[in-house]
């Protein structure tokens, strides 16, 4: 694992690569609900195709009393493009019971909050308390894990372990930035397969290219590193 000198050096040298990544600016007005919705939707599914999804499930309801009152089938088919429509729907319809049933029908504003409600996991939890309530917290998707560990920036076997060594790991100056800097870095450059490793502005730095633990995808050419 990486010390805390390294962390910040890792983390200087990703931003200097990414220098357009900015810390998201926290939209007034955006409506939790909606967040917590969308965020249930966008399991194991394509950004586009929970756009999607959501729009057209929104059109339909955006209240928990909305989308109660609205049939199964009518959910399922508003949530298709989507993916894993029939156990959303299920989700989706015991965490608007939660919410009128027991918080009156409002989102809570914290993690341990976010988690109560049925469906919703650490990661959807963060999202929603970075993007909607403006806390500067890490969420850890597939991508955050994956150069979390790579690197020895953070450890863990799920998402979830993973996000709670970082938390732990991260200096207070990286957390309102640090959700889109890594994702957009495991996008672009330490992608799943054939990470652009010759590209790589932290190669002496990360446990796996070190470990030679990567395929590195060779065929882009190298740049020059710091
Ligand atoms: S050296 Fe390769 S595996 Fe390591 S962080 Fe860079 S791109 Fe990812």
């Amino acid at each position: 694992m990486l010390d805390p000198a390294e962390i910040e050096t890792l983390l200087a040298r990703i931003r200097g690569r990414l220098p357009d990544v900015k810390a998201p600016a926290v939209k007034r007005g955006k409506d939790p609900f909606r967040s917590v919705v969308s965020c249930m939707l966008s399991a194991q599914s394509l950004d586009r195709n929970t756009a999607h999804a959501s729009k057209a499930l929104f059109a339909l309801a955006d209240t928990p009393e909305g989308i109660l009152a609205l049939p199964d089938g009518v959910i399922a088919e508003a949530i298709r493009p989507c993916g894993l429509y029939n156990v959303k729907t299920r989700n989706l319809r015991k965490m608007c019971a939660f919410l009128v049933g027991e918080l009156g029908g409002r989102v809570p504003a914290t993690r341990e909050g976010l988690m109560a409600l049925p469906g919703v996991g650490r990661k959807c939890a963060d999202i929603v308390l970075h993007f909607t309530f403006g806390e500067a917290v890490v969420a850890v998707d597939t991508h955050v894990h994956r150069v979390c560990n790579r690197t020895g920036l953070a450890e863990g076997r799920t998402e979830a372990q993973t996000a709670r060594s970082l938390e732990e790991r991260l200096p207070d100056a990286w957390r309102m930035v640090g959700h889109k800097l890594l994702l957009a870095f495991g996008k672009q450059v330490c992608r799943a397969r054939r990470p652009l490793c010759e590209r790589c502005p932290v190669p002496d730095l990360c446990e796996a290219f070190q470990a030679g633990a990567v395929r590195p995808d060779l065929s882009r050419g190298a740049v020059t590193n710091p």
